[in-house]
């Protein structure tokens, strides 16, 4: 006899995304599937739940993931349980932050703080490699990218294909600047200018060293 554990590599999302693809092939109706079921180690009379222990939270923040509203019934509305999933989520992972990143790294990607000029790791930095949002890993630039802008912090003229950087008004100290943030964890990265060189489109974007990682690679510096 053979067992197999099919989710012991995946999450809640996952076995979601499974879920929907079986449904649709049985051509079952999703939420009458996933009205009868539960999760919650602490339902109420009724089988309903706060939405509050960790197995819920994951659950709910699962049902948002795919893009769906959990069609279980709870003891609140579901924008209310969701809005407390997420700002559970928001909290543990400030935590996270706060144990992993250095001091100056919290403060610039949870803060939005700015290093001191030329004090950074990288603003000098000519190896060849990727630089990484230190937060969540998502790749923001290669050194390919970067140019020496004489400003005293990390330049790069273009954004990785992939990056997705979100662009944001900035109106704080008075001026009105675009702040740039990781779009994956919302990481403070810097902000972009428009005094970077022409060939490439004239762009700056001025990050600091504390918002990323570098990763040496071999290969000629481009
Ligand atoms: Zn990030």
């Amino acid at each position: 006899m053979k067992f197999t554990h099919p989710y012991l590599h995946s999450d809640k999302t996952g076995i979601l995304r499974d879920a929907e693809q079986a449904i649709e092939y049985l051509k079952l109706d999703f939420d009458e599937v996933f009205r009868r079921t539960l999760t919650s180690y602490q339902p109420d009379a009724e089988g309903r739940s706060d939405g509050a222990t960790g197995s819920d939270v994951e659950r709910i923040l699962a049902f948002n993931a795919i893009g769906k509203k959990d069609p279980v019934e709870y003891t609140k509305p579901w924008q209310e349980v969701l809005e407390d999933a997420l700002q559970i989520e928001r909290t543990h992972r400030d935590e996270e932050y706060k144990e992993r990143l250095t001091e100056l790294q919290y403060h610039v990607t949870r803060q939005a703080g700015t290093e001191r000029a030329f004090t950074g790791e990288y603003w000098n930095e000519k190896r060849a490699g990727e630089y990484r949002c230190i937060c969540c890993s998502t790749l923001l630039f290669t050194s390919s990218m970067k140019f020496d802008s004489g400003c005293g912090w990390p330049s790069f003229h273009t954004e990785h294909t992939d990056a997705n950087i979100l662009r944001v008004e900035d109106h704080s100290h008075g001026m009105h600047r675009i702040e740039v943030r990781c779009s994956s964890c919302d990481a403070h990265l810097g902000h972009v200018f428009n005094d970077g060189p022409a060939s490439y489109g004239g762009e700056r974007y001025c990050i600091n060293s504390a918002s990323m990682i570098f990763e040496e690679q071999d290969g000629e510096q481009a």
